[in-house]
């Protein structure tokens, strides 16, 4: 062995030895935390104070999921009477012929603020412009955001994304219009959409680029409505709901690129009915 070779095998012995030190204070470390973790784990009043906690945030999983956002969120409507989601079950769906269609105004070059990814979906915000009319007052489109796989079901059906387009009136009513989407064809404007991702959980990416949003729209308009409640807490009620009959396409490597970022089964269960009648144009 020459002296070279001989420093390098001393220098290659310190390296183990590091090494071995680190993996011993890791060890340590290990032992703490979970030690730590054993001692709350036996602490159950803690845990129930916890739930009642304002700081413990809302999720779609486990001890803060939508069971207990009642709970978690206690001046909120989650515990309501009218909430949303719900199974829209077509041939109970009241026909009325005097439902118009939808006076929708969105520009072909409308101005998409920025992304947001807000920890429970991804939302994009628009710059004022798109609106559509209902009943006599106008609805500003607010935001549109997606869930995986979709909110409402139709005859059961729960669709892999649906788009909702939230808009709000001057007296601060809400419409929001679902758009079902199904796995097929990719879709150009989902391409530009999704050009501003990856984004990472809190970021917020400007956009400030137009953009047509009436190609994300089905072709036939034709939908089911009734009055429900946001999805996520507050869980507002009052909330005028329509989802469109026929779905858009979008591809899978698409549907992946949202999934990637967003909560798993970032959806809320189904809502009991409660007497509300859903309508239906023909
Ligand atoms: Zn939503």
């Amino acid at each position: 062995m020459t002296s070279k070779n001989h420093k390098h095998q001393l220098q290659a012995n310190n390296r183990t030895m590091r090494k071995k030190a680190k993996i011993i204070l890791v060890c340590i470390l290990g032992a703490l935390t979970f030690s730590c973790k054993s001692n709350t784990k036996f602490t159950g009043a803690k845990k129930v104070s916890q739930v009642h906690n304002k700081n413990l945030h809302w999720s779609y999983q486990g001890e803060t999921g939508s069971e207990h956002w009642a709970e978690i969120e206690q001046d909120s409507d989650c515990d309501g009477e009218h909430q949303s989601p719900i199974n829209i079950i077509s041939t109970y769906a009241k026909v009325d012929s005097s439902m118009e269609p939808l006076d929708i105004h969105y520009a072909s070059a409308t101005k998409i603020h920025e992304v947001v990814n807000n920890g429970h979906s991804i939302q994009y915000n628009f710059e004022p412009g798109d609106y559509l009319n209902y009943n006599g007052d106008k609805y500003e489109l607010k935001q549109i955001h997606f869930h995986e796989a979709s909110e409402h079901t139709i005859n059961g059906i729960r669709y892999p994304m649906v788009i909702h387009m939230v808009h709000v009136s001057d007296k601060n009513q809400f419409v929001v219009l679902a758009v079902m989407v199904e796995e097929g064809q990719d879709s150009a404007p989902f391409q530009f959409l999704e050009s501003y991702l990856p984004l990472a959980k809190g970021q917020t990416k400007s956009i400030n680029t137009s953009f047509d949003l009436n190609k994300n729209l089905p072709k036939d308009k034709g939908y089911f409505n009734y009055i429900g409640s946001l999805t996520t807490p507050p869980c507002t009620e009052g909330v005028n709901w329509f989802v469109f009959k026929k779905t858009i396409t979008i591809s899978l490597e698409q549907v992946k690129v949202l999934q990637k970022l967003m909560p798993l089964n970032n959806y809320r269960n189904e809502q009991p009915l409660n007497g509300r009648i859903v309508k239906q144009t023909r």
